[in-house]
């Protein structure tokens, strides 16, 4: 069975434990068969009277099923079977004996039958086939039974814990022990109990938020706490850059450079995450955090995912860094040896304060001087290795990352726990509203003709097509056609990125659309968050239906970033079903990052698994997203208190929580451990 249950994910007995009945139903005993009603699940009592065999049916291989009559003293009963195997049938219902049968009660054409009953078994087994049961989710393979079976042995070997939830948390949500809950919720009393909104159930996906709360906290604890080191920006060169640019700061840049400024200042290490929409301003307040370092002496790198954004961040820092007098430059994979030996001498003796690069920072032969700073942009580009790879390179790294893609509060927390973030909300003053319209796909002519208009006046468009992995083939496909109908029309100011080609081809063709003559460019979702693009005045998206919201607003914002009028055009597939009509309706309505991404979440709900999963988020066994969301802020506070109490973990509670880092597998989380 080892491999069916794995597709249910239950690999382990306790995992066994998590999978969690969907629904349950009620099996009715009735002591005489004129009380059953017809379509409920019933359990009776019966003596077996006669057997009518299946006959073949002329020459097609259509059979009659094979019946059995049984009857008490007040009705009698057909159990019918198909395809029966006829020993099985006479081994189990031998004439003249009574038997316990379960299943469902039909009135069929007038009469009384049950079709394959669940359950035929001896008197002793009446105490089991009634009341209320639980129903799995199955896959093929397993049945009800078998599936209720192995959990009822799990659930055997399951002995009562120590409690790790507070007396106050247990009694504001009167939950039970954790031993009662787990059997309650596998055994429900009513049919009501099933339901995720049921206390035992959340007192379960409690503890498994509590356990992920608590591990994240005190893995994020031992990281920002050991080694840190305390900066003092003297301001010196943040002014001399402020009196150059031709804008005031926002009042959120400012506060996320106060919250930035304190971090240096404590004698914590800083691990902080800035969020802030497409074209809210993060470049500048990333860039004045790492002149606060280099005022302090130190050497600052700055990661970028792609060598477009390394080089489009180089271009608009080093203005700012001239002004200050700092030196600033670029480190890219495809720099000569020569050059990259040149500028890691720079690096090393420390002549060169910042750097910014691609991952080619990371390799081996980047050394500093005295790295003390580091920022990551687009941060879920890299993974936790080549960060620390680079943070390594310097003793004490403060880490900035920065991410385009708001993340909402429960997602944050499910995610990176109380990792400390700081929000720009607010827009830069000046900025251009996009407008946004939804249009047919059958009407894609009008938008041809509008934009022979556009690009006459030297306007730029993205046409994005959609990409999905199961049907890349034929996605790839019709993004290919898009592009050679778009340059027939248009024909040496078209061009196509995809993600099957090489990211220097990619680059190369963005860059020709950046700065060149490129007009059109026809891409895949592959076109770069950061990329800036300022002629660029149309979006059109076509399939707009296929686009997750988020997604969607992620594209919109690569437009309307200079000073003209911007538009973006939906285009879609009719009919339109809820779900796509609600996202577009919220597109049109808001520019809002953050409202966008709650608004996001709470219409995937918690049926889009893979939706949650792409954006990060743990795969919970027990949580249902949409029901336990107030469940998530709770067991980070409750997960905050007891680190606050008892740091080691060490007290009977302690203990106990340790015990339930270990039901859902965090135990590694222990060893950061410390005394706080
Ligand atoms: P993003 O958050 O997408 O990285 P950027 O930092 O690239 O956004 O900023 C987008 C544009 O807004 C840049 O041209 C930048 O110079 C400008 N900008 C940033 N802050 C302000 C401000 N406070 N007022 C006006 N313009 C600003
Ligand atoms: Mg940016």
């Amino acid at each position: 069975m080892a491999r069916t249950l794995e597709r249910l994910r239950c690999k382990t007995i306790l995992s066994l434990l998590w999978h969690l009945p969907y629904s349950a139903q009620k099996r009715h005993f009735v002591s005489s068969l004129n009380q059953a009603i017809p379509g409920e699940l019933i359990t009776f009592q019966a003596e077996i009277l006669q057997h009518f065999p299946a006959i073949e049916r002329f020459k097609t291989a259509s059979r009659r099923p094979y019946r059995v009559a049984v009857g008490d003293h007040s009705r009698f009963l057909d159990l019918v079977f198909f395809n029966a195997i006829p020993s099985y049938i006479e081994k189990n219902l031998p004439v003249g004996e009574t038997r316990v049968i379960s299943g469902k009660f039909e009135n069929y054409q007038g009469k009384f039958q049950m079709t394959h009953p669940d359950h035929i078994g001896s008197l002793e087994t009446l105490k089991d086939w009634q009341g209320v049961e639980p129903i799995y989710a199955l896959t093929q393979g397993i049945s009800q039974k078998q599936l209720r079976k192995m959990i009822l042995l799990a659930l055997e070997k399951v002995q009562p814990l120590p409690e790790w939830i507070s007396a106050e948390t247990l009694q504001i949500h009167h939950w039970r022990s954790w031993h009662e809950a787990l059997r309650q919720a596998h055994f429900p009393s009513h049919e009501s109990e099933s339901l995720s909104s049921h206390g035992d159930r959340k007192r379960l996906a409690f503890d498994e938020l509590f356990a992920n709360q608590l591990a994240l906290t005190i893995v994020r604890r031992a990281q920002t706490y050991q080694n840190g080191q305390q900066t003092f920006p003297t301001h010196v060169l943040q002014q001399k850059i402020l009196d150059t640019l031709p804008f005031k700061l926002t009042c959120d840049q400012l506060n996320a450079l106060e919250e930035i400024e304190q971090d240096m200042k404590s004698p914590h290490r800083m691990v902080r995450l800035l969020q802030g929409d497409v074209g809210s301003g993060k470049t500048i307040v990333a860039f004045l955090s790492m002149v606060k370092a280099v005022e302090a002496g130190f050497q600052v790198a700055l990661l970028a995912p792609t060598e477009i954004l390394a080089k489009q961040h180089a271009q608009t820092m080093m203005s700012w860094a001239e002004a200050a007098g700092i030196t600033l430059d670029v480190l890219l994979g495809k720099d000569s040896v020569k050059i990259k030996k040149e500028k890691y001498e720079r690096l090393k003796s420390g002549s060169l304060q910042i750097i910014v690069g691609t991952h080619a920072l990371v390799q081996e032969a980047v050394s500093f001087h005295n790295l003390g700073f580091i920022v990551v942009d687009e941060q879920h580009r890299f993974g936790v290795e080549q960060r620390l790879k680079l943070a390594e390179k310097g003793q004490h790294v403060d880490v900035l990352s920065m991410t385009a893609t708001p993340i909402p509060r429960t997602l944050m927390l499910a995610t990176y726990g109380d990792l400390a973030c700081s929000y720009l909300h607010e827009k830069p003053a000046g900025r251009q509203e996009v407008q946004t319209k939804a249009i047919p796909l059958n009407r894609v002519e009008e938008i041809f003709q509008g934009i022979t208009r556009v690009v006459q006046k030297g306007a730029k468009v993205y046409w994005i097509c959609p990409l999905v992995e199961e049907s890349e083939v034929l996605d790839l496909a019709a993004a290919e056609d898009r592009f050679h109908l778009l340059e027939k029309k248009f024909p040496g100011i078209t061009g196509l990125v995809h993600g099957r080609l090489k990211s220097q081809e990619k680059d190369k063709i963005m860059e020709q659309f950046k700065e060149r003559d490129l007009q059109i460019l026809v891409a895949t979702t592959v076109v770069e968050v950061g990329v800036h693009v300022e002629d660029a005045t149309i979006m059109v998206i076509e399939h707009a239906e296929r686009f997750g919201l988020s997604q969607l607003h992620q594209l919109r914002g690569r437009i309307g970033r200079g000073s003209q009028s911007s538009s973006c055009v939906l285009l879609y597939q009719t009919p339109l079903n809820e779900i796509a009509k609600a996202r577009i309706n919220v597109l049109r309505s808001t520019t809002d990052g953050f409202k966008i991404a709650e608004e996001d979440l709470r219409l995937r709900g918690g049926g889009d698994a893979l939706g949650l999963r792409q954006s990060g988020m743990p795969n919970f066994y027990l949580v249902d997203f949409t029901i336990h969301k107030d469940l998530f802020l709770l067991a980070q506070q409750e997960s905050d208190a007891l680190l606050a109490q008892d740091p080691m973990l060490a007290s009977p509670r302690g203990q106990a929580a340790r015990l339930l880092l270990a039901l859902f597998g965090k135990e590694s989380a222990m060893r950061f451990l410390q005394a706080g």
